[in-house]
């Protein structure tokens, strides 16, 4: 049976914002070793703005920037969502849109009106034989767009890193977790800069999302098992993670349902800082039920 006690730490973190589903979550908060996140949505807004529209040869940049949005329409990836805003032309009929593929860790391949669209990073373009020109020096995430197998150009986003990230970095330290690493899908560049800029220990980028759980098992397998390790995501492809990690954490509000569905905690103001309260009831609770 769970000791009443948890009722009233779970109750006083659900104040702050933070769902804790169950008593024995709770009790597991107390001893957090490792905390691995997710980047885009976790510790970056998770809303792009275009930056560059970078057609090639004869292309237009309207051309490049209405293929891409055609190609996204369906998207329910932020991605999806920075580039319908930077697209300001008509609306894009559903009715025209065939073959729809969302490709996990690369993008998008999509028929419309008749024309294959593609639209994602440089795995997409190498998995299709497209001949691009890779622009591995940008400092952005980079959407590269291909029409019937002719590269069209690419699209530069970038996103930030959210306002009280290293405050949480630094807070969830002060209560003794000693080793904060990022997974993400997106490329090298973007995530070095994301770690450097938070002192993170380690990263890991480019990753598919069966790549994501393979690194948090290796990390499990690791640890000690009377410490606990941490997963915070957001997205869809992180439900697999979040179930598979000692406490799963998803963010709220810009969580798809599934994160929230298999997480055991839910951050509903999508502030990583809530983590550190979480952490702090957890202790609180400890002390007057123990
Ligand atoms: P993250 O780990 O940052 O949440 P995802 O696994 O969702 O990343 O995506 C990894 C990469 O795959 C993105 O950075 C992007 O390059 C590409 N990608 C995924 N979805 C889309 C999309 N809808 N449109 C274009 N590119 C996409
Ligand atoms: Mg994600």
């Amino acid at each position: 049976s769970i000791p009443l006690g948890f009722f009233g730490g779970i109750g006083s973190a659900s104040k702050q914002g933070v769902l804790v589903k169950g008593g024995n979550y709770l009790e597991a908060l107390n001893s957090v070793q490792t905390v691995v996140m997710d980047k885009t949505g976790t510790l970056t807004e998770g809303v792009f703005d275009v930056a560059e529209i970078v057609p090639e040869g004869d292309w237009s940049k309207g051309d490049l920037l209405k293929l891409a949005a055609q190609a996204e329409t369906n998207s329910n990836h932020p991605i999806a969502q920075s580039i319908l805003e930077a697209y300001q032309g008509e609306n894009i009929k559903s009715d025209e849109i065939d073959n729809y593929q969302e490709i996990a860790g690369h993008g998008l391949k999509v028929t419309v009106d008749g024309k294959e669209i593609l639209a994602g990073n440089h795995k997409l373009m190498e998995r299709e034989d497209i001949n691009y020109n890779d622009r591995i020096d940008s400092s952005g995430t980079i959407i590269y767009v291909a029409c019937d197998n002719e590269y069209v150009g690419y699209i530069l986003i970038s996103d930030k890193i959210k306002e009280d990230a290293k405050e949480a970095i630094s807070g969830l330290k002060r209560l003794g977790v000693d080793k904060f690493v990022m997974l993400t899908g997106d490329n090298k560049q973007v995530a070095q800069s994301v770690a450097d800029e938070l002192g993170l220990d380690d990263y890991y980028a480019e990753l598919l999302p069966d790549q994501k759980i393979e690194k948090v098992e290796e990390m499990l397998n690791r640890s000690d098992d009377d410490q606990n390790l941490i997963f915070v995501g957001d997205g869809i492809n992180d439900a697999p993670v979040l179930a598979r990690s000692d406490i799963g954490v998803a963010m709220g509000g810009l969580g798809s349902d599934a994160a929230i569905e298999a997480a055991d905690v839910v951050l509903m103001k999508d502030k990583p800082s809530n983590l550190i309260d979480a952490i702090n009831i957890a202790k609180f609770t400890r002390k007057i039920i123990w």
